[in-house]
């Protein structure tokens, strides 16, 4: 079986003490390469190398940094078909999503923060001719990027680019359940001529190497996204230490419509803000609000044409949801549902594993599930899910809609379908979240400021805040 390697001080290394195990490929649950299990050694060469690099790479003037980010985006393009198999064979989703979101992301974001280093601008503030004051915004030293394995490449890339670009240096750590395209990724950027130590990746479990990574005294900012616990301990290690840390968490996001909305375009956009990568994306609508009067008429349709969805192998571009990430996750998914079940929910449609007969009959398959019947304070519909897994909630009006979608403890991403305009604004003022969508669901600009309010995370990355995050501002003041 293909090891993956690390990626410590410009080399592919093996762990050091030489172990490993195996990755699985959830459309047909064999395993199929194999994994460092990396320790705290492993960790400590590739901070070691970071800092080291750390050294010249501050140094370098932001266009030559700015043309190395670009050729890693145009390499990172050169091998997208590859890249493509790989994040669909590691995560499960369909080749088609690979191909139009995640990989042509990844080299948008490299793309992206490359550029946006030339055009950065700095504070300054005039004491009435008696002094100045400029900001100097300095990069911190080593990061540490932490990422999930529901947008492998798109999510580690989105922290790795503005980080290099702003001057640090990297230690990264993909979630171990998808590890494969950072490992592509390594080798591009030896191709690419990426100073040595500049980005260094390490494999392994969280539970063994994350400790280590964000408790380490030399990773002075640490950028996670992942869930809410994991956030939470990261801060508890962290904040005694005054570490930067920006954490990207959870969510349980409500998708309000009115009976207003354009009805086809809604349902259909409710159906992809549910099922899209199989509902694994944290953006994703679990709770779906609908207005009273339309309700009987929203939930026929949208029912029919979720039961019409084509589950199955992620390779036929006519998929339109492939397998669940892993076997540990199907299960938790599985059991999500048994207990909504017992706690008085009906299934309309979908509520069990789905096997495809022939190579992927081992696979991890859901079919698309929604459920009806639980009141919006159920812990199925305040608990993240993160899978293909909906509930539908009638509602009467504005004001009770707000307060049902401001019921959790989540606080990431909203949807509102109406037509009444007015009415989109006054809910957007109102809902408790980080990104509102009035009559879409994740239209993305990379400028905006990214992030959840509540326990789906602390800060903001996205365009100039990440360049902000990254950097340390100096006040520098000058007496005339
Ligand atoms: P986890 O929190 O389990 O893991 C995220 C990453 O943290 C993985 O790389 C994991 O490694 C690592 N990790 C685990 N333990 C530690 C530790 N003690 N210290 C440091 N790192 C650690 O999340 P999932 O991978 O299961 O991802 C799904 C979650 O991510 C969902 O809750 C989802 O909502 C959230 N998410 C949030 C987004 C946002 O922008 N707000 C975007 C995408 C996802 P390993 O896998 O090896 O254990």
């Amino acid at each position: 079986m293909e090891k993956i390697l690390n990626y410590i001080n410009g080399e592919l290394v093996e762990p050091t003490n030489k172990s490993y195990f195996e990755n699985f490929d959830p459309s047909n649950g064999t395993a199929y390469s194999l994994i460092p299990d990396s320790e705290k050694i492993d960790i400590n060469h590739a901070v070691a190398a970071a800092k080291e690099a750390f050294k010249t790479w501050t140094k370098i003037t932001r266009k030559e940094r700015s043309n190395i980010l670009m050729k890693l985006a145009d390499c990172i393009e050169d091998y997208a078909e590859e890249l493509i198999i790989a994040e669909s064979k590691d995560n499960g989703k369909p080749e088609s999503l690979a191909r139009s979101v995640d990989i042509p992301r990844a080299s948008e974001n490299f793309r992206f923060f490359a550029t946006a280093i030339l055009h950065e601008q700095s504070e300054v503030h005039d004491m009435d001719g008696k002094a100045l004051n400029y900001t100097l915004r300095k990069p911190l030293g080593v990061a540490a990027c932490i990422s999930p394995w529901n947008l492998p490449l798109y999510l580690l890339t989105w922290k790795i680019a503005p980080a290099l670009a702003t001057g640090n240096t990297v230690v990264a750590k993909p979630s171990e359940i998808t590890p494969m395209t950072a490992f592509l990724l390594s080798k591009i950027c030896i191709e690419a001529g990426l100073p040595k130590g500049v980005l260094n990746i390490v494999h392994g479990y969280g539970s063994k190497i994350g400790d280590v990574l964000t408790g380490h005294p030399d990773t002075p900012i640490v950028s996670f996204t992942g869930g809410t616990v994991t956030g939470k301990h990261i801060a508890g290690i962290t904040a005694p230490m005054f570490k930067k840390i920006s954490l990207e968490l959870g969510g349980k996001n409500p998708t309000i419509i009115f009976a207003d909305a354009k009805f086809d375009k809604t349902v259909k956009m409710a159906i992809k803000a549910s099922f899209s990568n199989q509902g694994q994306i944290c953006l994703c609508g679990s709770r779906i609000f609908v207005e009273q009067s339309i309700y009987t008429r929203f939930k026929k349709e949208f029912v029919a044409q979720t039961s019409q969805l084509l589950v199955g192998d992620p390779k036929n571009e006519k998929t339109n949801l492939g397998a669940i990430v892993s076997k540990d996750h199907m299960e938790k998914i599985l059991s999500k549902i048994k207990q909504a079940k017992e706690l008085g929910g009906t299934i309309l449609t979908g509520g069990e594993r789905q096997i495809i007969p022939g190579d992927l009959e081992n696979g991890y398959y859901i079919r698309p599930t929604v459920i009806e019947g639980l009141s919006s304070d159920c812990i199925i519909n305040q608990e993240e899910i993160f899978g293909p897994v909906v509930s539908l909630i009638p509602f009467q009006n504005e004001e009770e809609v707000i307060t049902l979608a401001n019921s959790t403890k989540y606080g990431l991403a909203a949807s509102i379908f109406t037509e009444n305009i007015s009415r989109g604004h006054r809910m957007a003022s109102e809902i408790d979240s980080g990104l509102i969508w009035i009559n879409t669901w994740l239209l993305r600009d990379l400028r905006i400021p990214f992030g959840g309010m509540k326990q789906s995370g602390m800060g903001r990355e996205g365009g100039f805040k990440s360049l902000q995050f990254f950097t340390e501002p100096k006040n520098v003041c000058v007496k005339i």
